[in-house]
């Protein structure tokens, strides 16, 4: 999602937004699996089924909603679940769909209870019901809809109610990017900015982008500054450290977040075991999101192990902290 984006990083996003599954770099197996479905809804000549994409924010829901659009040669129209309020918000989207277009509510784990029940038949049978008059006269008529597919975005699988869930035909989930294809996401943006970058730059950016295409390409934005002011606007390894550390970027791409959870874990809990409520108790953050958000990340770099007991911070979490570990998780 860009909502809160300023207009030129929006336009920055936008530029740089691959627009069809060849541009679209990772994530093979999902990808893989959508061409087919998609391929397989434009032979039949119907709408793809409703799709669930779920996982950590920046890792490109909104940008393969829209390369799933384009590939079916249907027109997007984006929405997120704080914003629909009320069914008739939604019915007014719904009722403007044309044949098999796209309806993408990003945060779909946001939405009103009452909205979403008004969702259900929509998906189902494409029909809703709409309220004419009020008062005395006051009726509701059931109108049929274009069919639609509807692409749900949420980086809290876990807080969708389980009769939302099951209206999904498709469920794909994102995965963190390893630094070589990020590395390769920062030479496709740079290419498209006309910076030089040499490779050993772009893996720089990469593997300190916590597995991440958005922060990547926000850290590439950054350093290009820098390659201009203080270089000949050629991206190189020595510029590219400069910039990040200028920048506080970690040097293994964690954010504050992150380091807040390893550093609790530790200096709390003697580094655990500990439960994730206790831990999130402690960081001033919803266990929930720690859970979806950010021990994804922590576990899949190997900071974090999860026993049955807790969370344990490895060795690697002290020695990224520039502690010394305990005899046991040596
Ligand atoms: P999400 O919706 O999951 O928060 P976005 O789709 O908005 O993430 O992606 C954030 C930005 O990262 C996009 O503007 C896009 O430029 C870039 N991006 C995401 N995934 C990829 C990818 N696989 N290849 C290249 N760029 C990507």
């Amino acid at each position: 999602s860009a909502d809160h984006l300023s207009p030129a990083e929006k336009e920055y996003d936008k530029a740089l937004r691959p627009l069809d599954f060849s541009d679209f770099t990772g994530q093979a197996k999902v990808v893989d699996n959508l061409k087919v479905f998609v391929g397989a809804a434009i032979m039949r000549g119907e709408a793809l089924d409703h799709v669930l994409l779920h996982g950590p924010p920046g890792l490109g829901k909104t940008t393969l909603s829209h390369i799933i659009a384009n590939s079916l040669g249907s027109s997007i129209k984006i929405t997120s679940g704080p914003v629909l309020d009320k069914p008739s918000d939604l019915a007014g989207l719904l009722t403007n769909l044309e044949k098999n277009d796209v309806l993408f509510i990003d945060e779909i784990h946001r939405l009103n209870p009452i909205v979403e029940e008004y969702l259900y038949s929509a998906m189902e049978d494409y029909k809703i019901d709409i309220m004419l008059d009020s008062g005395p006269n006051a009726r509701s008529v059931q109108i049929s809809l274009n069919p639609f597919t509807l692409i749900g975005a949420t980086t809290r699988s876990g807080l969708l109610t389980s009769p939302l869930r099951a209206r999904f035909g498709i469920n794909a989930r994102l995965e963190y990017y390893d630094s070589k294809l990020l590395t390769s996401i920062v030479q496709r943006s740079a290419e498209i900015l006309g910076s030089p970058i040499y490779e050993d730059a772009a893996f720089e950016i990469a593997r300190r982008s916590r597995g991440t295409p958005r922060i990547a390409n926000n850290l590439l934005r950054r350093t290009r500054d820098f390659a201009q002011i203080k270089g000949d606007g050629t991206i190189t390894v020595e510029i590219a450290q400069f910039a990040l550390n200028a920048l506080d970027v970690d040097h293994n791409g964690l954010d504050e977040m992150d380091k807040r959870i390893l550093m609790t874990i530790i200096d709390k809990f003697k580094g655990g075991p500990v439960g994730l409520s206790t831990i999130a108790t402690a960081c001033g953050d919803e266990a929930e999101t720690i859970e979806e958000v950010y021990e994804p990340f922590l576990i899949q770099e190997g900071y974090i192990k999860r026993t049955s007991r807790g969370r344990e911070a490895t060795e690697a979490a002290y020695r990224h902290l520039g502690k010394i570990p305990p005899n046991h998780v040596r």
